[in-house]
């Protein structure tokens, strides 16, 4: 029994039901959303309500918004999603890989104190806190930026005792290094969920970040590059190997984005290469971990008991 912020208010943990641990409503960049709705394409607002209505109606009760400030993250979008679609909405504080350059003189502690801020206090302006937060290493492994960045995550965590989500890039290992630096924090890695753990089929890596306690996201679905059937194939060996509930699945689908010109013809393509959108998980990969074997008491507590008890800080 933990209390989360979404973007509504607090919702005991127990009531946080089937829950996505890694979407983006949007992905832009900063202030988009705000200053240049037109960018986004027309009734961008209705786009999003429709595609959480449909995962509401599917059965999905709850989505961890990964968007950060330099993703577009707009928390009132957020709200009004939430409100529409009755599907509870995880906001999150911290940085993706867009640092802006005048941060350069910030120091871990100045990072802290802003998380913090939008935890305990609230985002742009508004009572909306974030619920989880998030740092960014990508192929070029953590640089000085990403560091300073991430101790600050590792310090609103400690202050706060909310969780911590890593962008991170499997293929290169990258999550050990970020590991490293929350464990030089003193940060309990049971509080921390490693994100697109499935770009890799590197079981023996995976299972290395799984000894060290924390969660990994397996939240590219379709995914580019390692195909969805792979990555199932990934997860049925991680759950055999006895960790299904540090597993936490969800796709990084994002409904709306920058339009170019021809947007309309890019969103059917998209619309196309994955017609399920948050409801991917659901109707296609269930079925393929069925037919590996899986048991339906282990399939019914995937997204819902791991999201749980990542969120309450509870072992599992
Ligand atoms: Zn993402």
């Amino acid at each position: 029994m933990t209390a989360i912020n979404t973007v509504l208010g607090a919702v005991d943990s127990s009531q946080l039901g089937f829950t996505l641990m890694h979407e983006h409503l949007l992905a832009a960049s900063a202030g988009i959303p705000r200053d240049f709705p037109e960018l986004l394409g027309s009734n961008f607002m209705d786009r999003i309500v429709a595609e959480l209505i449909r995962a509401k109606q599917g059965g999905v009760d709850t989505i961890v918004d990964a968007t950060t400030p330099d993703l577009g993250r707009d928390v009132e979008v957020m709200a009004e999603a939430s409100r529409r679609s009755g599907v509870n909405i995880i906001a999150c504080t911290g940085w993706w890989l867009d640092i802006p350059r005048f941060f350069q003189g910030l120091s871990a502690n100045q990072f802290a104190q802003i998380f913090v801020r939008e935890i305990k206090e609230g985002i742009s302006g508004t009572n909306i806190k974030a619920g989880i937060i998030k740092a960014a290493s990508d192929a070029g492994g953590v640089t000085s930026m990403e560091e300073r960045v991430l101790r600050g995550v590792a310090r609103a965590h400690l202050e706060t005792g909310v969780p911590v989500t890593l962008h991170s890039y499997s293929p290169g290992r990258v999550g050990e290094q970020q590991l490293r630096v929350l464990e030089e924090e003193g940060v309990n890695l049971a509080r921390v969920k490693m994100d697109h753990s499935n770009d890799t089929t590197d079981v023996a890596y995976l299972t290395k970040l799984l000894e060290k306690g924390c969660y990994l996201g397996l939240d590219r679905y379709p995914g580019g590059g390692v195909t969805p059937i792979e990555r199932t194939r990934t997860m049925r060996a991680l759950m055999e190997a006895g960790y299904a509930d540090r597993l936490l699945p969800s796709h990084d689908w994002v409904i709306v984005h920058i339009a170019g010109e021809g947007w309309e013809q890019a969103q059917a393509a998209r619309e196309q290469y994955n017609p399920h959108g948050y409801l991917y998980f659901k109707n296609v990969v269930l079925p393929w971990l069925k037919e590996m074997g899986v048991s339906p008491a282990t399939l019914d507590r995937l997204c819902v008991y791991g999201p749980q008890k990542f969120f309450e800080g509870a072992a599992s």
